[in-house]
């Protein structure tokens, strides 16, 4: 079948999180399946961009209320991602550096989706199914179903999966002029609290919505940034999916970007290199366990704990703990992260930015890694950890709850139930004894390591859903 994946997101094209991640795997593993997979992004001025060549294979004009935007669908020329990926270029809006965070992202992402669309229709091949991803694509399956110019895909079956339910893209019914011209009897489908809500609209448009674990799923129904209504309205068309993590990309044996290379059979020595070389590159004593956080620094993530947490584990573990941070955020959590350098020289450091190589350096060589997240709708990082090794710190939510098992109950991990300082130290301190006790500690280490979560067991689960909106118009 031909699949089309519409994201804002795809590694290694553009990355800020988990959506990238998945973007970038799961369309691969739909290929090798025996499907017609292409995914197409906006094309920002990225590295990626800049390194690779693409060929240009249509051009047009989008439309935006009042507005024309010359644009053009680049493709990479050498498939060399195991998919078909296509680039959607619209200089004035997406020929700079960051993926989000302008003041005309609503613009931006409406302009992407008409010309999506306007080249798709162009091509007078109508694909099986279009999976849109997260709110910047959500107003695809209205507009292929109301839209009179993209009257010919009218059948064309789409699914929204969710990585994300707290961001929805909403904007004003002052700019509803942007969207082509539909049959106005319809307009009821972009309303959600007297705005256009993109996500909203992508859920009760979409003939099936998926989110990125089970958990997360049953959570969205009592906590959806006021969508929690609409989830469960939809309840019949929705499934949670666990993602996958890239075996090719996430591999400690080959991952070129770390220090040594090693698998079960020798992670011991293996991990000790690398965590050698990131405590000398931070100033930090190997000997001692080493805990470290990888992510967006915002309250979803538990970032606003982190501080308060570190500087309590380390006042009470001074001697033996080491706690490293990389990323980036909130600018007061960012600040006071960087103010405890001071305080917790030897022990503590934090890299503000954002650094894929560190990343994968890190999961090769920390001891544990802390996930305090209020809302996880999958969480990659635990997955990462475990494959390299390393022992995940969560609290139990969304796919944190369905990947990771406490250890006290024979499982891969650390667990506990608030989002607070006090949970997060305790959690700590249990990693602390079972660091000290390295028999068991090296048995919840290759719990973690053998852990299935390959994408082919996960994408055939997308192929289901795909063939049943196709042969019976539900799931
Ligand atoms: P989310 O998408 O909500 O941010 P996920 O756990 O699904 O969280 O995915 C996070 C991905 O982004 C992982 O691949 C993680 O390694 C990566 N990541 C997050 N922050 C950084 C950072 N500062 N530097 C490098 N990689 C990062």
């Amino acid at each position: 079948m031909e699949i089309f994946h519409i994201s804002a997101e795809c590694y290694p094209m553009a990355k800020v999180g988990g959506l990238a991640d998945v973007v970038g795997a799961l369309p691969k593993y739909q290929t090798n399946a025996g499907h017609n997979t292409r995914v197409v992004v906006p094309c920002y001025d990225t590295k990626f961009k800049n390194e690779n060549i693409f060929e240009c294979v249509h051009w047009g004009t989008v439309k935006l209320g009042n507005f024309n935007f010359p644009f053009n669908v680049l493709k990479e020329s050498t498939n060399k991602l195991g998919y078909e990926l296509y680039l959607i270029e619209i200089n004035e809006l997406f020929n700079r550096p960051n993926i989000y965070g302008y003041e005309d992202d609503i613009e931006r992402f409406v302009a992407f989706q008409i010309a999506v669309l306007d080249w798709i229709i162009a091509r007078n091949k109508v694909p099986d199914v279009i999976n849109c991803h997260d709110h910047h694509t959500g107003l695809i399956p209205f507009l292929l179903q109301f839209a009179y110019k993209y009257e010919n895909l009218k059948d064309v079956k789409t699914v929204i999966t969710i990585h994300n339910g707290l961001y929805q893209g909403w904007f004003g019914f002052d700019k509803l002029y942007y969207l082509p011209e539909f049959d106005l009897k319809h307009v009821g489908f972009l309303e959600w609290n007297n705005c256009i809500n993109s996500l909203a609209v992508g859920i009760k448009c979409a003939d099936a919505v998926t989110t990125v674990s089970p958990s997360y799923l049953n959570e969205i129904n009592y906590a959806a940034n006021g969508l929690e209504g609409l989830f469960n309205s939809v309840r019949n068309k929705s499934k949670g999916i666990l993602n996958g993590i890239d075996f090719e990309v996430w591999n400690p044996l080959k991952d070129s970007m770390i220090a040594e290379n090693y698998s079960i059979n020798d992670f011991e020595a293996g991990k000790q290199k690398n965590k050698e070389k990131l405590c000398e590159q931070f100033e930090l004593d190997p000997s001692k366990p080493l805990f470290s956080f990888i992510g967006r620094l915002f309250d979803e993530k538990g970032g606003d704990l982190l501080p308060q947490a570190t500087a309590l584990a380390l006042s009470e573990n001074f001697e033996n703990l080491n706690i490293l941070i990389l990323g980036s955020g909130k600018p007061e959590i960012e600040s006071q992260l960087i103010q405890l350098r001071t305080d917790y020289k030897g022990n503590y450091n934090v890299f503000i930015g954002y650094n894929e190589d560190l990343a994968h350096l890190i999961y090769a060589g920390s001891d544990y890694i802390l996930m305090p997240s209020r809302v996880e709708p999958c969480g990659l990082n635990q997955m990462y950890a475990m494959r390299y090794g390393t022992i995940p710190v969560v609290r139990r939510t969304g796919g944190l709850r369905d990947t990771v098992i406490d250890f006290g109950d024979d499982g891969n991990g650390i667990c506990h139930d608030q989002a607070s300082v006090g949970d997060i130290c305790y959690s700590i301190n249990r990693g602390l004894k079972l660091f000290a006790d390295k028999i068991n500690f090296n048995k919840v280490v290759q719990r973690g390591m053998t852990a299935d979560h390959s994408w082919e067991r996960v994408c055939q689960e997308y192929i289901e859903i795909y063939n049943l909106i196709i042969e019976k118009n539900e799931i």
